[in-house]
């Protein structure tokens, strides 16, 4: 058997680079990539930590995913060796109800990649015939480097929520959560015309760091105010009292659902992007809020892969850059430190190197 190096997650709190099988030659409709950037978010450290109900252990990990094509099955048009690939995270079936009505996000069959198929923390990881099938792969434009390209799914994640309230021209748009994921809606909501974006986190040093770079005229500090207070004046006083049309959490807050629902305008739309705890997902919500001032409240589950193909688009054609947001780099072997470092105030965007 052959090998590869790879990070392999055994269980909760087991999580180690070894030598684990390399995959062999793509069969029908598989596409074999040599990983060259996969980039770690917060769902590989719960995972790392917790493990997760759909991902059966022992599973190489990692799904924000960009390599270059090695060898490819038949069947597969369109995509040669030696090109640069990214690959969508959440794989949908492509035929039941949903996916045949352009809702492939919420698709009920939906399997992951790092989770029932090997994932990118490796050197090699095959491309399955499912995410083909979905049209699931999308060739790296040139000037986009790997790096970039592998933030494709955590902007596509965005997108699919903007899409859903409908950010557009005009809006004025809160963002709470000034981690990586704050930082790519911010630069979303810009890229759609949006009249005025706030960025806001309860953390000062991770604010500080993500505004800097995306929000460096427009932010607040929670930790310096606490009753939210200097918040809604801010929005207000950008909107001519209104409060922002549209408001994303981007935290796994239920303190920051509630106080969107608070702030928003008559006809807001909100999206509850960032998921709470398991054990404790309740809010308290003013029903008579969201009746009087006809309030939108949306979710939003990952993206499509038509989501991945325009959010590769908007980081092509630089309306959505995401190269500043790259803080920090590791190689596969130091995974563990990679994935330790998505937690700090100062890290926005991690990617891993294989
Ligand atoms: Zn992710
Ligand atoms: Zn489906």
């Amino acid at each position: 058997m052959t090998t590869m190096r790879g990070a392999m997650f055994r269980g909760p709190g087991d999580l180690a680079v070894e030598d684990v099988p390399r995959p062999g030659d793509p069969g029908p409709g598989e596409v074999l990539l040599r990983m060259r950037a996969t980039a770690a978010c917060g769902t590989d450290a719960k995972i790392m930590r917790h493990g997760h109900p759909r991902l059966e252990p022992p599973m190489v990990i990692g799904h924000e995913l960009a390599g270059e094509v090695v060898a490819v099955g038949s069947g597969v048009e369109g995509v040669a060796v030696g090109d640069g690939a990214q690959v969508i995270a959440a794989v949908p079936c492509g035929e039941c109800w949903y996916c045949r009505h352009d809702r492939m996000t919420v698709c009920p069959n939906q399997t992951s990649m790092g989770y029932q198929y090997p994932g990118g923390f490796a050197e090699f990881m095959m491309v399955p015939a499912a995410v083909t099938r979905v049209d699931g792969l999308n060739i790296i434009p040139a000037g986009v480097t790997h790096a970039e390209a592998a933030v494709t799914e955590p902007l596509a994640c965005a997108l699919n929520a903007q899409e859903l309230v409908g950010v557009t021209e005009g809006d004025d748009v809160l963002v709470m959560g000034a981690g990586p994921i704050g930082c790519l809606h911010v630069r979303l909501a810009r890229a759609a015309g949006a009249a005025s974006v706030v960025l806001a986190d309860i953390n000062g040093r991770r604010l500080e760091r993500s505004a800097g770079l995306v929000a460096p005229d427009a932010s607040v500090d929670l930790s310096a105010d606490p009753d939210g207070e200097v918040l809604a004046d801010t929005v207000r006083g950008l909107s001519d009292g209104r409060g922002p049309s549209v408001i994303i959490t981007a935290a796994p807050a239920a303190a920051a659902q509630e106080q969107a629902i608070a702030l928003a305008a008559p006809q807001g739309r909100i999206s509850f992007f960032g998921g709470l705890p398991k054990d404790d997902p309740f809010i308290r919500c003013d029903s008579n809020i969201v009746h009087y001032r006809e309030l939108m409240l949306m979710g939003a589950n990952g993206s499509s892969p038509a989501h991945n193909r325009r959010a590769l688009g908007l980081i092509a054609s630089d309306a959505v850059p995401v190269a500043d947001l790259i803080t920090h780099r590791f190689g596969l072997e130091d995974i563990v430190d990679a994935i330790a470092a998505i937690g700090e105030g100062d890290a926005i965007k991690v990617v891993v190197e294989p």
